[in-house]
């Protein structure tokens, strides 16, 4: 737990359905459903409208149906999804050298190790410009939660939603999760739900109340050791950057705890230098030099500073280690050291490369996914009726253009019949024409993006102070707000 609430976590609205809304004006403001549409179809995501009809993620298609009859029912156009999605990627990996993916909607950012906020106020800013930022680049929505950990900052993007930001301040974490349900905390599923129900205990605050000796009875030892420390609003988990590729660097785990500071600075030196020798290696530079440090009690700190100019200078990166180094307390003993550069000089374009061989990747992956292996039986032809062989060549809700009437997408269809509403993204809601399965002059397309003209973002956040001669650990200054 930090003393700021600087770990981020956000949450994008209702994705796949907010998506089809903002790509279809027709859509807005009704019951959307995306999911699979066949007979053991399950909803992915329902648009607030059709939540509020009982409909929700991971229910039956069948049972949606039956509750909400007149919802727009849609196959997930995953490559739309993507491209919004890294997108909103791309901002966040502004904003912190450590952005921890959950999905293709949903992360944590470490604002602390990126520098971007050091305290409430700083934080709020950054949330609230990285919400502008988002609704401006994608068109789309998305909630945010501020807090001292990974737990409560889930916690609070899930109460700001939808369309909010929720900061919570550290120190009052006990206060506000005392009343919520034990199902709120991490790891407290429908069954250890049921039990510790069973067991007396429906709030936070019942969890905290019983202690840990009694949780660890119910739950056993591993489970309720934990439980307990959350219902304290206590988790250390750091914000990990699973797979980053704007950042080289190196990490040591220590069989025994180092306590002598003389032995730390000397690791963090030698950590420094493999860190710039695999820099070159990759024939890259940097300009923002992170430090991290797990202390005897698992909680990990991370510290960075941004230089003038990216680098590869193994003094530089050995000297920036060093004074952030001076900003951490190490008494207790530490487990763990590690050293990075980000911010790579040549990031934009690597990224981009990056992201458009994913994207092919993905796609290509996603093809893998769905054919039949050699080996499988092929479906029988004959089992599928003409309905069935329409819904496969024209999906409910996918992409078609039509060489008189244009850009549209498939409303519906039925035997030896396609309907396609003619409409896109910055129109008008279109008119709905039907058309013969096999007219020549209709094709499927690609998705139309989200937003006409993207403002231009690409000097965001500006405000965010980016370079620091020396000294001064991001984390420590107190000009940081936006
Ligand atoms: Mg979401």
């Amino acid at each position: 737990m930090r003393p700021a609430p600087t770990i981020l976590h956000l949450d994008m609205d209702a994705f796949y359905a907010s998506a089809e809304q903002a790509a279809k004006p027709s859509l807005r403001g009704k019951a959307v459903v995306v999911g699979g549409l066949g007979p053991r179809g399950v909803v992915a995501t329902a648009s607030y409208e059709a939540r509020r009809l009982g409909v929700h993620s991971a229910m039956p298609t069948a049972q949606a149906r039956r509750l909400a009859p007149n919802a727009a029912y849609l196959v997930p156009r995953f490559s739309l999804y993507r491209t919004v999605s890294d997108q909103v990627m791309e901002l966040l990996g502004r904003l912190s050298p450590l952005v921890e993916p959950l999905s293709l909607d949903e992360a944590f950012v470490d604002l602390e190790a990126g520098g971007t906020a050091d305290d409430s106020a700083s934080a709020r800013a950054t949330g609230e410009g990285l919400r502008a930022a988002i609704r401006a680049v994608t068109g789309l929505s998305g909630s945010v939660g501020l807090a001292g950990s990974k737990m409560l900052a889930k916690i609070a993007s899930e109460e700001a939603k939808p369309d909010g930001l929720l900061l919570i301040e550290p120190g009052t974490e006990r206060e506000l999760l005392a009343p919520m349900s034990v199902r709120i905390l991490p790891g407290v599923g429908p069954a250890t739900g049921d039990h510790l129900r069973r067991a007396g205990m429906t709030t936070v605050h019942d969890l905290a109340e019983a202690g840990e000796a009694e949780l660890v009875r119910l739950v056993g030892k591993a489970h309720g050791h934990g439980l307990h420390r959350m219902a304290l609003g206590l988790d250390d988990r750091p914000v990990v950057a699973e797979r980053d590729a704007k950042s080289v660097s190196v990490e040591d785990t220590f069989d025994v705890d180092l306590h002598d500071r003389v032995r730390v600075r000397a690791e963090v030196e030698r950590l420094a230098v493999r860190c710039v020798e695999r820099l070159r290696a990759a024939d890259r530079s940097g300009r923002t030099v992170v430090l991290k440090v797990r202390r005897y009690d698992f909680s990990t700190l991370t510290r960075s500073e941004t230089l003038r100019g990216p680098t590869d200078d193994p003094t530089v990166v050995r000297e920036a280690a060093a004074r952030l180094l001076e900003s951490v307390d190490t008494t207790g003993g530490v487990r763990l050291l590690g050293v990075g550069v980000t911010g790579l000089a040549d990031y934009t374009q690597e990224d981009l490369f990056a992201q458009a061989a994913d994207a092919r990747e993905l796609a290509q992956r996603d093809r893998e996914h769905h054919a039949p292996a050699a080996e499988e039986p092929v479906p029988e032809p004959e089992a599928d009726s003409a309905e069935q062989l329409a819904a496969r060549r024209w999906p409910a809700g996918h992409d078609v253009h039509h060489e008189e009437h244009g850009h549209g997408w498939v409303q519906g269809s039925g035997i030896g019949r396609v309907t396609v509403r003619f409409e896109e993204p910055w129109s008008a809601p279109g008119r709905v024409l039907t058309f013969r399965i096999d007219d020549p002059l209709l094709r499927p397309a690609d998705p139309l993006p989200l937003v006409r003209e993207s403002p231009d973002y690409s000097s965001w956040p500006a405000s965010l102070p980016k370079s620091r001669s020396s000294g001064a650990a991001a984390s420590e200054g107190g000009e940081s707000s936006p």
